[in-house]
């Protein structure tokens, strides 16, 4: 990635975080925190990694990306309106009564996959697409951003026995690693560690790289699939509410609202940011 991009991804990524913190003012929720944990990853997986096109978001041979943790679908939401999947000014109707855009992501957006919301469906349903593509011949592959909540959930751990047996490595799954979930720290609620080791011992070819540094980002994702015949499962290691001091790393920021007065105070040090 020339450094172009990379200011580009930068610059998408404060947009994003922007887009958020408006979008749960105005639709008086969301889960902030959890948007804000995938603000600088998004960027680059969609304008470097993935085969998309917004012009035709249909396109047989795409790349598809499902995000299972759907709740902080805002964050996608906002990256896919900037490069022009759908208008930009459908963010306004966020979380809004017959509003254009869910509080949990939909599949009837522009660019959207599958509508998640609900953990534990988005890796099934990723582990079915890599299934498809494989017995068809094609050469897309499916990626399936997880989350410390989203891998408590059994399906999760079905989908990865299926996929490490049967070597697909048209797969990746990237978890956003924040170590917190909706009610408290993961490792008082399911401790997944150590989440590397086991997903290698059930067949997945594992990296893991700091999900704030978008370069680091976009190295862990340019050589796929790690280890041909493995799915690949990179585990970023983030900061839930990234961006704003007053939320990171504070699970009380999963969900809610935001007042005008922390909308300020929030808007002002993310525009600062560089
Ligand atoms: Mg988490």
């Amino acid at each position: 990635m020339n450094s172009q991009a990379l200011q580009f991804c930068a610059e998408l990524a404060q947009k994003t975080r922007i887009h958020c913190l408006k979008m749960v003012n105005k639709g008086k929720s969301g889960h902030i925190g959890s948007m804000l944990s995938m603000a600088d990853m998004l960027p680059v997986i969609y304008t470097q990694i993935l085969n998309v096109d917004p012009k035709d978001p249909k396109k047989a041979d795409r790349d598809r990306f499902i995000l299972s943790k759907g709740h902080g679908g805002a964050a996608l939401l906002s990256v896919l309106a900037e490069l022009g999947f759908f208008p930009l000014d459908w963010l306004d109707q966020y979380y809004c009564d017959n509003g254009k855009l869910s509080g949990h992501i939909s599949h009837h957006i522009p660019g959207v996959e599958f509508s998640t919301g609900s953990l534990g469906h988005g890796l099934p349903v990723a582990c079915g697409m890599a299934m498809a593509a494989k017995q068809a011949g094609k050469k897309h592959r499916i990626f399936c951003l997880s989350s410390d909540g989203d891998l408590n959930e059994g399906s999760s751990w079905e989908a990865i026995m299926l996929a490490g047996q049967h070597h697909y490595d048209n797969l990746i799954m990237l978890v956003d690693y924040n170590r917190l979930q909706a009610l408290g720290k993961s490792k008082d609620i399911i401790d997944l560690e150590s989440l590397s080791e086991k997903l290698k011992l059930f067949g997945w070819a594992v990296r893991e790289a700091d999900g704030h540094d978008q370069m680091a980002v976009y190295e862990s994702l340019r050589d796929l699939p790690l280890v041909n015949g493995k799915p690949t499962a990179v585990i970023y290691h983030t900061v839930k509410g990234k961006g704003v001091s007053f939320m990171e790393n504070e699970y009380k920021w999963h969900y809610g609202g935001l007042t005008d007065e922390l909308l300020a105070e929030a808007l002002k040090e993310v525009e600062a940011a560089k």
